[in-house]
């Protein structure tokens, strides 16, 4: 007798299981689109989404771990089916309404010979095929009859990566994004600008991937000899910076944004862009010194941390840079949400510039906590009545006493408190706390362990496994978590991925379904399997130090 545990990650909501039945899925197993529903409006979308995405997947995951058919009961057909509603079957389990949209059923049927994804959106038959993947990835396609109800508890499931600090081809950010699909993620949060490089090409501000895209890494050696040591040393890349030859960086072209933003878009994921402001922006201020408050000369930074030159609130100027920016940006990226930073904005030059202790008198408030808010409130209001864009800013936003807005949400990542301040003024909140979300800290305490070290934290997957939401934040204004990957250790796509895998599976656990049902040391088995069905096929250089 074999007992086989169906491992998804995330874990689904609601499972029954027939005691022993199981069906074979192959390498000759068809997945089709259920005839009924070719004219149901929906039907050319997941039309769409299993020419584009689903089948290529399927035939991958079928080559990598599926045999011929054999002896045992064969599944001949996987089947995807829109329906009006769900069955009476799922209708006792509490199904929040936002979130049905994303809901799916998974009916194994082995008399009939086949498994029947059914949903009622392009989203749910989506979500259902990550599930089918994994499901088939697992005990070479043995599957259990059973039937299988799931659906998310949150609805922002995000996972960020900083392509500032180091930066990332288009082929690495696709594979992230195939990543987190099939983990369910479905914010992909893309830090696209940093003290230490612009990473977009811009058409009205050329200099910005003349200039401010690229560093002097002779100089950023110099600054980081104590640092060095905390980066992850590759042994497939060696030393990849060596290659730049003295200048560090490189940008996207708005073509290549559009192809990943297209790319996200058919495995149901949304780009979420951020432009760091007004902190971080010693890059922007190196090709455009009249934006600060000293005008310079700036150099785009070569060493991690936070630096005193930021951009001057006081200047019309710095407001139309950003609107110009914004005009082009806006129109690229389609999603609703527009992450303009926020965070770590050092008031030292404010306090000494003559025009910005001016505008502070002008406008009758109080101190530079204040002026920052003024500028957060005025880019808010900008990107919302000029592109009809919700800001999400880091929680730093809420100092000078932001005031409460529906088209503005908070990102607390300092800590819970942040999120509970926040969602007391009636803002949206979306959690990723240090304490758990942040996946450059390091993973053991060995010695030589890559990553973050400044808060302490070492942040294991029993950690990431314990990530809970604060109580008394009211439900309808959490939307949710995710987890931030910033690179300062991380100088290839090896280093990321040893960073990101397997915690990015762990907190996929929790965003998805509030409360695990196994304890951590049962729940690890699981995940070490997973890791070689689902991560090893892909190649992934995930960390195994804490499996
Ligand atoms: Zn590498
Ligand atoms: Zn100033
Ligand atoms: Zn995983």
């Amino acid at each position: 007798i074999v007992t086989i545990i169906a491992m998804v990650v995330p874990e689904v909501q609601h499972e029954e299981r027939s005691a022993s039945q199981l069906m074979q899925v192959h390498r000759g197993t068809r997945l089709s689109l259920h005839s009924d529903n070719k004219s149901y409006e929906l039907g050319s979308c997941v039309e769409d989404m299993l020419e584009q995405y689903g089948a290529q997947q399927f035939e991958f995951w079928k080559q990598k771990t599926l045999s011929d058919p054999g002896d045992s009961c064969a599944c001949d057909n996987i089947l995807l089916r829109l329906q009006d509603s769900f069955s009476s079957r799922s209708s006792s389990l509490k199904l929040d309404i936002r979130l049905e949209q994303e809901a799916y059923e998974i009916i194994v049927d082995p008399e009939q010979k086949q498994i029947e994804i059914r949903a009622i959106s392009a989203l749910g038959i989506f979500n259902g095929l990550q599930t089918m993947f994994q499901l088939v990835a697992e005990h070479t396609g043995a599957v259990f009859s059973s039937y299988i109800f799931d659906f998310p508890h949150h609805e922002w499931r995000g996972l960020h990566l900083d392509v500032g600090r180091h930066f990332q081809t288009v082929d690495f950010v696709k594979k992230y994004i195939d990543l987190m699909a099939l983990h369910k993620y479905n914010r992909f949060h893309w830090h696209l600008t940093e003290d230490q490089g612009w990473r977009i090409e811009m058409q009205q501000f050329p200099e910005l991937c003349d200039i401010a895209a690229f560093r002097d890494v002779r100089v950023e050696s110099k600054h980081q000899k104590n640092q060095i040591e905390h980066e992850y040393y590759c042994e497939k890349c060696a030393n990849p910076k060596k290659r730049f030859q003295g200048n560090y960086g490189g940008f996207y072209t708005q073509e290549e944004i559009k192809d990943v933003i297209q790319y996200a878009k058919v495995r149901h994921i949304e780009v979420i862009p951020e432009i760091d402001l007004p902190g971080h922006c010693l890059a922007v201020l190196t090709a455009y010194p009249e934006l600060g408050c000293t005008g310079g000369p700036y150099r785009v930074a070569c060493s991690w941390g936070i630096f005193d030159d930021v951009l001057c609130p006081a200047k019309e100027e710095t407001f139309e840079f950003v609107e110009k920016c914004l005009d082009e940006l806006c129109s690229l990226f389609p999603s609703k949400y527009f992450h303009i930073g926020g965070d770590e904005c050092r008031k030292t030059r404010w306090k000494v510039c003559p025009g910005c202790q001016d505008t502070i008198k002008r406008l009758g408030i109080e101190d530079e906590e204040a002026l920052q808010c003024y500028f957060i409130t005025r880019v808010a209001k900008l990107l919302y009545e000029k592109f009809d864009k919700i800001l999400v800013g880091w929680d730093e936003i809420l100092e000078g006493n932001l005031p409460s807005s529906d088209h503005v949400v908070v990102m607390a990542w300092r800590d819970w408190d942040y999120a509970v301040k926040a969602a007391a003024k009636g803002l949206k909140v979306i959690g990723c706390p240090i304490s758990h979300c942040y996946f450059d800290f390091i993973q053991t305490n060995e010695d030589n362990e890559p990553g973050a070290f400044w808060s302490k934290i070492v942040l294991d997957l029993e950690r990431v496994y314990s990530y809970t939401p604060v109580e008394g934040i009211q439900p309808e204004l959490l939307l949710g978590g995710q987890a931030n990957v910033w690179t300062e250790y991380m100088p290839c796509s090896h280093a990321v991925e040893y960073m990101t895998f397997p915690r990015a599976c762990v907190l996929a656990e929790r965003l998805w379904k509030q409360e695990g049902t196994k304890p951590f040391a049962q729940y690890l088995g699981q995940l070490n399997q997973h890791c070689s069905n689902v991560l090893d096929p892909l190649d992934v250089s995930y960390c195994k130090k804490g499996l």
